[in-house]
């Protein structure tokens, strides 16, 4: 999926050549752009800022269907109280107050696909390939993965692999593949409970395990979910899934085991799993950078990897003293941002300027006229052009 909002200084542009590495071929077409940001959380979103300060373009891609990171994916109502300036600031708020500063730059963002392939060409750019097909050709990367990509908790069961995408799901495409049928879903948290009560005037039979009898649900969902099992509308199991029952094609149910150790057989054509996201390296491990620790080693002037024109910002770096903050992604986004700008235009002078008092920045932020240039010998906020 991609946002609207495209760039000035990008466009779309045929591949030439063939790259096997990445199965892109001679007639792919390409997104070429100055900077390819990879993850759109806290640190990816604030890259996209500075860079447009120095008045780099960027596309941002992220395998979430929504920006935000682990702010908007774990904790959007959890207030933050260490952002400088702000007392306090919900984790959602930080994220919808990073997209309202980032408007003026424009950058495309192209949620809902992981970044697959990263490949230096011999012209010293890059070439991304996404999970959506999207290639890109860009100028520098900057990876602000975090702690990398977010995929469903499986279902951890023998067989179950096979079952994956026909008859085992972890997530909903088009609820009405599920009308009319024998389900069971798995899981205790708002998702498992939303589609148990979606489902359950629909489906043929639907069934509910979970493995403690405490729902981290909204409790009016848990509530209703209740009602539904008092009504004999839903069944209620407590345990874990032990085995499935099928046949070469078909999957016919699921043994579950109770935390007692007994165990019960429920007819089933289709297993739901919602069992939340968990973090994934992927495949930022197969692009020859230097990785400690599923994380990305990195100088801490330039935040430049051990490829030139790739860097790394945010959760997924690592130099000595780091700490997993949002404070130390803003400012790595920052210097990597000023690299970025001399490994694309290099040579080319940089010179030092506020945001308070550059027309320039003034101009890139689109706010001319409105601050104006007055307190003159108050630095306020400061950049270079
Ligand atoms: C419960 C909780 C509370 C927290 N509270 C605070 C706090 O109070 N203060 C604070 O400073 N920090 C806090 N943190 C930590 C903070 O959220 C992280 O430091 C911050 O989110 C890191 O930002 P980031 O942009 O580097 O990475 P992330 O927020 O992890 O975003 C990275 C993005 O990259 C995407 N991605 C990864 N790999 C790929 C790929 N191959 N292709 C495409 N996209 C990809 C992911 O989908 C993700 O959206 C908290 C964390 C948690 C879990």
């Amino acid at each position: 999926m991609s946002d609207n909002g495209s760039s000035a200084e990008t466009g779309v542009t045929p591949e030439t050549g063939v790259t096997p590495d990445t199965g892109a071929t001679a007639e792919m077409p390409s997104i070429s752009t100055e900077v390819l940001i990879i993850g759109a959380g806290p640190a990816g979103l604030f890259q996209v800022f500075e860079l447009g300060l120095l008045g780099i373009k960027a596309h941002v891609v992220d395998s979430l269907k929504q920006a935000g990171g682990q702010c908007t994916e774990l904790y959007p109502d959890k207030p933050i109280y260490d952002i400088p300036a702000l007392p306090i600031c919900g984790a959602q708020e930080l994220i919808d107050r990073l997209l309202q500063q980032i408007k003026p730059f424009g950058a495309q963002l192209h949620l809902g696909e992981e970044a697959l392939e990263l490949k230096k060409q011999d012209n010293g750019r890059f070439r991304v390939l996404t999970s959506a097909g999207t290639l890109f050709d860009a100028g520098a990367v900057v990876i602000a993965a975090g702690v990398g990509s977010f995929q469903p908790r499986r279902l951890s069961i023998e067989g179950g692999e096979r079952f994956e995408g026909s008859h085992i799901h972890y997530r909903v495409k088009n609820a009405a593949d599920f009308h009319g049928r024998r389900l069971v879903i798995f899981g205790g948290g708002d998702s498992a409970l939303d589609w148990t009560l979606e489902l359950a005037p629909k489906a043929a039979s639907i069934a509910l395990v979970h493995r403690r009898s405490e729902f981290r649900a909204a409790p009016a969902s848990v509530q209703r979910m209740h009602e539904l099992v008092a009504a004999g509308k839903l069944r209620l199991f407590e345990g874990l899934a032990h085995s499935l029952l099928s046949d070469a094609e078909q999957l016919k149910g699921v043994q579950l085991k109770s935390t007692h150790g007994e165990q019960q057989l429920l007819d089933a054509e289709h297993l739901l799993v919602f069992f939340g996201l968990a973090p994934k390296l992927g495949p930022i491990a197969d692009w020859g950078l230097t990785i400690h620790r599923r994380t990305i080693a990195v100088d801490t002037h330039r935040f430049q990897t051990n490829v030139p024109g790739i860097y790394a910002v945010g959760d997924i770096n690592d130099y000595p003293g780091k700490k997993k903050l949002i404070l130390s992604g803003f400012h790595e986004a920052a210097l990597a941002a000023f690299a970025v700008k001399e490994h694309l235009r290099p040579g080319e002078k940089v010179h030092l300027q506020y945001t308070t008092t550059s027309p320039l920045l003034q101009k890139r932020l689109g706010v001319s006229g409105e601050a104006g240039d007055s307190a003159p010998g108050n630095p306020g906020a400061r950049h270079s052009a």
